[in-house]
């Protein structure tokens, strides 16, 4: 019985060291690795080469080693019968409160702004809005969602939340639907995607969602690049409808260098870094998977292959 890393682009030497930190005794691989193949039974991925797992016939778990299983779910060669996992982690879920909170907060209180004309010693006092004046939009209320609705409206934000089906979110305004974005999004001043990337939210982020929003409207996506229309961000930003942006995920990451969000004034960019999986926090709850497989135990936070989070 191993574990068998699966990461292209990830520094997997912290995951290996927790692990091992946290279960000496246990064989862990990376990789690719020349060993039987066939006693992996587990395996930890983030952005795996697609159809990897194909060599590996007794995979029975297939553990996202973040929040999202978007990247795990697009292989389709994934075993039909491994069970898909992901991570809830405390941390992650605070970060991601306070690092929308942040972007908010820069936003009304115009924080870019002021460090542009800071490079040239201009001297700029502008107005600003408070969290009472203005109303934020969360699409998707799921773990993430839900704690950064809390977190913007007990910092004095009036906070609408955006998701399949109404749920009961304390002093948040629920929507459920298709039929009820338009609504939705008539209300919010700054809109934050939250959405797991499935075939209906991709490309959710587009020209036709953007133009009912409230003119000058401030998007904030920190979710996956796919939910973005790259092209059509820029065109509303330029015409004056949006006010600006913060992008936390793109399509192709590292974000190209000649891509023109780098560029674009209204565009505040971050490298994928809203909310980061700290392999110390999140080994415990991978291991006791691990252990509930061995038992023929039902696992934790189980994605659905059908929904697609
Ligand atoms: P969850 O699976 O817990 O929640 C997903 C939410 O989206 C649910 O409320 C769900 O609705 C809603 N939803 C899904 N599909 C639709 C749809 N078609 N229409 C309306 N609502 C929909 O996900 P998390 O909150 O844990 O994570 C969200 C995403 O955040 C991840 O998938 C990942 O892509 C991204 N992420 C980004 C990070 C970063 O650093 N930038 C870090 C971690 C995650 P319902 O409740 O009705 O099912």
């Amino acid at each position: 019985m191993s574990i068998m890393i699966f990461s292209q682009r990830k520094d997997v030497r912290p995951w290996l060291k927790a692990l091992q930190d946290a279960r000496p005794d246990l064989d862990v691989r990376v990789y690719p690795d020349k060993r039987d193949n066939s006693e992996v039974t587990f395996a930890l991925a983030w952005n795996h080469p697609m159809g990897a797992f194909r060599d590996f016939p007794n995979i029975k778990c297939i553990a996202s080693m973040g929040a999202g299983a978007d990247h795990v779910l697009k292989d389709p060669e994934l075993p039909q019968d491994a069970v898909v996992t992901r991570i809830v982690d405390e941390n992650l879920t605070h970060d991601m409160g306070t690092f929308t909170l942040a972007l908010a907060l820069s936003h009304l209180r115009g924080l870019t702004g002021y460090k542009v004309h800071e490079r040239s010693h201009v001297w700029w006092p502008q107005r600003y809005k408070r969290p009472a004046d203005v109303t934020v939009g969360v699409m998707g209320l799921g773990v993430l969602g839900a704690h950064v609705a809390q977190t913007l409206r007990l910092n004095g934000f009036t906070v609408n939340g955006w998701a399949t089906a109404a749920r009961p979110l304390d002093g948040v305004r629920t929507f459920a639907g298709a039929e009820a974005l338009p609504d939705f999004l008539a209300q919010a001043d700054i809109l934050i995607c939250l959405l797991p990337l499935t075939p209906s939210t991709a490309n959710i982020l587009n020209k036709e969602t953007f133009a009912k929003l409230p003119q000058g409207a401030y998007v904030i996506n920190v979710a996956r690049g796919e939910h973005l229309v790259d092209e059509d961000l820029v065109e509303m930003l330029d015409n004056g409808h949006l006010a600006g942006a913060s992008l936390d995920v793109f399509r192709q990451e590292p974000l190209p260098a000649a891509h023109p969000f780098w560029s674009h004034p209204r565009i505040d960019i971050t490298p994928h870094i809203a909310s980061t999986t700290e392999p110390a926090s999140v080994v415990g709850q991978i291991l006791a998977n691990y252990d509930r497989l061995q038992r023929n135990e039902a696992l934790h936070h189980v994605v659905s292959r059908q929904k697609g989070y």
